[in-house]
């Protein structure tokens, strides 16, 4: 591999602009119509899929998906949401836009292409704000509230449609044209489209080549020629005659999510703004009480040095973390930059190996010196380590509680669930206050009490791992962080005039308040990360406070998120989603629009094989010897 094709970085488009085109060097063809790109859209792929007149009847809690091949210039997915925003009924329904592109514009070219289109610029600018980094893989934005979702994947058009889960309401086929651009219009591939399409799906495209129309009539799609946009002669359009549309995952089953630190109050909230009730549960009288509880958290992961499902995990959490967090700037998120410091000979030479194998684009991290590293984190450090310019820190229970202010989200705290029970189709939850209630779906994100509550006769391989952080008062530090640093301890910037360090990782330990021990342990490795840093006025550990919380981690260190699984196959309507150990502020959020996807019968934002590394299946084993975990009764 040269180190242009380095994983994870992507090759980009390679624009010509021709009287202010945009034209592709590489497939020697334009994106759009030179008569009028806005105009041709709207006729070929909206009018001919009927979409503003599908978009009036979704319902309350529905939602429409548009799959596209090419995303090229996103100028289709504007005109599409600016129509879903004209069409589309006040009430919470969501449009779906699924996209795939081998050669993704720049930001700064598809800055240039969508300014010709002042028009759409509201609507362009959120998108480039969110624009992912030049990274191989599926990305998931979201807009307006929940009500616009596109899962843009970087990679070829084969591969996409292979690795995602989804069903398609409508479909715009638009590759180069045939003759310049043959992959994206393979049998292969047309067989794809056909196997997502839900039943009644449509499609369009601008071209009326006959192989094209052939493959897709083979597929069962009705297909006619009609007149084309501006000086094209033809085009064509499609109808899958399956049978009528299917409805949408009825909004009236009762969800319950029992736990509510940053996974329960992330999943409720994504469900909420879907348009799907949810009822969230918690022993505490306030969301963000266990270990989503400390006053700063880091929004961080540590990317492997192969790019591995592990990596390629991580570094989706990291990037829709970021994005997700983008509005709550100031508030809840402090995106401050985080230096992960080369802090010993070990990490010095890892590093070195994957910045060997690796090629990451800037905006998500550069390599930086002792000197830089000092600068951007605002103290003396003498290594140097990873800048990731997009990180920064949150205050977790905060958020937690933000949250869960939702109207569609009904909290009752104080309601300790003891035991879950199946009974009719549904899940009956008791309390210990002798109440109890009766879930249509269910959805256990308790951390380390989750295992405790699983209706399975099985061994599982969970674990509650104590963490206890220290509160260092601002006069403790000889220097003020400008940024995260983390190594074999983090430190956060000061806020309220105290800096958050830690954490302790006591496998063995079960001490629910602070200790000095602790405390000496979490001071102690601080100093050797950052010599010097520690002021004589530090105090002892014997007076210093801090806090205690129990992560919830698995045997293999990767999260659980998605169906329970029992008796060889997944159980319906309950699921799973913890062991997320210390890094619940970067998993959370992409793993909560994960089961959100799956309990709404929406599109899937992880890829089939991330799903999989992330089936909660693995965690399971018989209780007692030969067959299956079961279900208690
Ligand atoms: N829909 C786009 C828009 O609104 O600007 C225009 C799409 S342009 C006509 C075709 C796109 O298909 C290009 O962006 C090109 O890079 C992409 N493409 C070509 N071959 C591909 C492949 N094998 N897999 C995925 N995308 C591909």
């Amino acid at each position: 591999m040269t180190s242009d094709t380095l994983a994870p970085a992507i090759e980009s488009a390679e624009l010509a602009w021709r009287d202010g085109v945009p034209e592709s060097s590489r497939f020697g063809d334009v994106y759009f119509s030179r008569d009028n790109g806005l105009e041709e859209t709207r006729y070929v792929f909206l009018a001919h899929n009927r979409l503003p007149e599908r978009f009036r009847s979704v319902p309350a809690g529905g939602r429409f998906v548009v799959a596209e091949t090419g995303f090229g210039t996103g100028l289709n997915f504007l005109a599409t949401w600016q129509a879903w925003r004209e069409r589309a009924p006040g009430h919470p329904c969501v449009l779906h836009f699924v996209s795939a592109e081998r050669y993704p514009l720049t930001r700064h070219d598809l800055q240039r292409a969508l300014a010709l289109w002042p028009e759409l610029e509201p609507l362009a600018r959120q998108l480039l704000a969110q624009y992912p980094p030049l990274v191989r893989g599926t990305h998931r934005l979201v807009f307006d509230q929940g009500r616009v979702r596109l899962t843009l994947h970087f990679g070829d058009v084969l591969e996409a449609w292979q690795a995602l889960t989804f069903q398609a309401n409508a479909w715009f086929l638009d590759g180069f044209a045939p003759a310049l651009n043959p992959e994206m219009w393979l049998e292969q591939a047309m067989s794809e489209v056909r196997r997502h399409s839900a039943p009644g799906a449509t499609l369009a495209t601008f071209t009326a080549v006959g192989r094209v129309r052939r493959a897709l009539a083979a597929q069962g799609f009705a297909m006619r020629k009609t007149p084309g946009f501006g000086r094209k002669r033809e085009m064509l359009a499609g109808t899958l005659n399956t049978g009528p549309e299917p409805p949408s995952v009825s909004t009236d089953r009762d969800i319950v999510i029992v736990g509510a630190g940053i996974a329960g109050t992330l999943l409720a909230r994504s469900l909420a703004e879907r348009g799907f009730p949810v009822t969230l549960l918690d022993a505490q009288p306030q969301p963000g009480q266990g270990a989503s509880g400390n006053r700063q958290g880091a929004l961080y992961v540590k990317l492997g040095v192969e790019f591995n499902d592990q990596t390629e995990l991580a570094l989706g959490a990291l990037t829709f973390g970021q994005r997700y967090y983008h509005p709550y700037q100031g508030r809840f998120w402090h995106p401050t930059g985080l230096l992960q410091l080369a802090w010993s000979p070990q990490e010095q030479s890892r590093q070195q190996r994957f910045l060997d194998r690796n090629r990451y684009p800037e905006e998500l991290l550069v390599p930086v010196d002792a000197e830089q590293a000092s600068r951007l984190a605002g103290l003396p450090v003498d290594t140097g380590g990873l800048w990731f310019p997009g990180g920064g820190w949150l205050t977790p229970s905060a958020l937690c509680q933000a949250l869960a202010q939702h109207p569609r989200i009904t909290l009752r705290q104080g309601a300790e669930v003891t035991r879950l029970t199946p009974c009719n189709g549904q899940w009956h939850l008791a309390c210990r206050d002798g109440g109890g209630l009766v879930a249509g779906t269910l959805v256990i994100t308790a951390g380390h009490q989750s295992p405790a509550l699983l209706p399975l006769a099985a061994e599982h391989r969970f674990k509650a791992i104590r963490g206890q952080v220290t509160h260092l008062p601002e006069p403790a530090l000889r220097h003020r962080p400008r940024a995260v640093v983390c190594g074999q301890k983090y430190l956060n910037p000061c806020h309220d005039g105290i800096a958050v360090t830690g954490a302790t990782f006591d496998l063995h330990e079960n001490n629910p308040h602070p200790s000095a021990d602790s405390h000496r342990d979490n001071l102690g490795q601080l100093d050797a990360m950052l010599p010097g840093l520690l002021a004589p006025s530090c105090p002892a550990p014997e007076m210093v406070e801090g806090r205690v919380g129990f992560r919830c981690t698995t045997h293999d260190y990767q999260p659980v998120a998605g169906p329970l699984h029992a008796a060889g196959h997944d159980l319906d309507g309950v699921y799973v989603l913890t062991g997320l150990g210390s890094k619940g502020l970067a998993y959370g959020p992409l793993l909560a629009e994960y089961l959100a996807d799956r309990i709404s019968g929406q599109p899937h934002c992880l890829p089939d094989h991330l799903a999989r590394r992330v089936h909660p299946g693995r965690m399971f084993r018989a209780a007692a010897r030969g067959g299956p975990p079961v279900l208690q009764k």
